[in-house]
């Protein structure tokens, strides 16, 4: 039987990171097998927060190419024939009412167990599992009903979800049981924790696929990064493009123990996506991320500033930091200029008549004018560093000048040169 999977998120707010690699060990599973995603809400009615949530849902999959097979379903749609379903249950004697709910009869015997495909085999000793509400007085069905039910529907192979859902399963595998259908195979994946083994949350940083959208990782990062909490091909592959990933990912291989969300080994792949693009692509990213962020930055410029940067950040969230000073207007700290007058003077000078005004022919002037000054070179151009960028980490000096242009370069020299005389 070919492969069906799905992802069932609760549309309860931003996706979680956690959750999204769960779905992402799904949607592996079923590119590798080729097989078939589903995405199905866990709805149980239909606010204005679900609507948002469920765009949410699926904006941030579709930015991460995680593509789903067919139309995305809703939990709510199926209330009616999951009321039925209890109703035959009551019938047959396998359930009961008690107080205007319906409660299904667990076995109190022996136990219930099936063969995990991440843990082995899991047996739960029945006379522990108490009888199920399958349908509240009100008329709704339970997760622990409706979701095994919508399985069965939808023809899911297998279950593969986070591990705080292990204790739902010997429910979940008596009520398909109960009504004659095939049980899927179970695969529960650790849960992602933190640095210190709790449950990754806001202390430890970002945690919404938002989130990390906004701190500038790329998407493709992301997954790479995510596909290995709890999985790895070997012991030493770390970078894997998407079609990689897909070819190798093996869901016996996913391991048991907790997985660690390690954000400085994110920086460090996501530096190593980011270097990996071509420059104009990279500049492509860095325009979109702008744009998506609220910068309105011209285009232009900000591709003749890429090569400046993209060897200096990790994220993209950081190329304003670097090359702000070509976009707006600088503020340099007094203190920072201290002692730069006559060098902030000699720059001014020898620039402002400067031809070609390139790159190559502003380092030379600046070097002759530290020279001539007997200062470092150093020494020499951090005050023109600071005057110029604003600050004294920047791009290259010689390039950032360049880009930004003879005119506002000498009116902040000059602006300098005035606050430190
Ligand atoms: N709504 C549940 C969750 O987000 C889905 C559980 C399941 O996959 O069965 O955890």
């Amino acid at each position: 039987m070919a492969v069906r999977v799905r992802m069932a998120p609760s549309p309860t707010g931003l996706l979680h990171i956690g959750n999204v690699r769960t779905a992402l060990f799904n949607w592996l599973y079923a590119r590798h097998e080729g097989g078939e995603f589903r995405l199905r809400i866990e709805n149980t009615d239909t606010s204005r927060e679900v609507a948002e949530a469920v765009d949410q849902i699926q904006e941030s999959l579709r930015w991460l190419g995680l593509d789903w097979d067919g139309p995305h379903t809703f939990q709510l749609d199926r209330m009616d024939d999951c009321r039925q379903v209890a109703d035959g249950l009551v019938a047959d004697g396998k359930a009961y009412e008690d107080e205007g709910a319906i409660r299904f009869r667990m076995p109190d015997e022996g136990s219930t167990g099936w063969d995990d495909v991440v843990r082995g085999r899991v047996e739960i000793p029945n006379e522990t599992i108490e009888d199920l509400v399958l349908v509240r007085s009100d008329g709704r069905p339970t997760y622990n009903f409706a979701s095994p039910m919508e399985d069965v529907w939808d023809g899911i192979t297998h279950v593969i979800r986070g591990e705080d859902h292990i204790s739902n399963t010997p429910k979940q595998i008596n009520i398909i049981r109960a009504i004659g259908a095939e049980v899927p195979v179970y695969a529960h994946v650790p849960n992602v924790s933190g640095a210190d083994g709790k449950k990754l949350s806001k202390r430890h940083g970002a945690v919404t696929v938002d989130e990390f959208r906004k701190d500038g990782y790329l998407p493709e990062a992301l997954l790479n990064f995510l596909a290995l909490l709890g999985w790895a091909p070997d012991g030493e592959t770390t970078i894997m493009s998407r079609d990689e990933l897909v070819e190798r990912f093996l869901l016996e291989r996913v391991s048991p123990s907790p997985a660690q969300f390690d954000y400085a080994k994110l920086d460090w792949m996501n530096g190593i996506y980011l270097r990996e693009l071509s420059l104009q692509e990279f500049a492509h990213r860095l325009v979109l991320w702008l744009g998506e962020n609220g910068y309105e930055w011209d285009a232009e410029l900000v591709s003749r500033a890429a090569p400046l940067v993209q060897e200096k950040i990790a994220r993209l969230a950081e190329f304003p930091g670097f090359a702000g000073f070509l976009f707006g207007d600088v503020e340099p700290d007094p203190a920072e200029l201290d002692g730069g007058a006559p060098m902030l003077e000699s720059a001014y000078t020898a620039l402002a008549s400067l031809e070609p005004f390139d790159a190559a022919a502003i380092e030379l002037v600046l070097r002759q004018a530290a020279e001539v000054l007997n200062l470092k070179p150093r020494q020499a151009f951090q005050p023109v560093r600071v005057a110029v960028t604003g600050s004294k980490v920047s791009p290259g000096l010689f390039e950032s000048i360049e880009l930004l242009g003879r005119e506002k370069t000498l009116s902040r020299l000059q602006a300098a040169a005035a606050a430190v005389a």
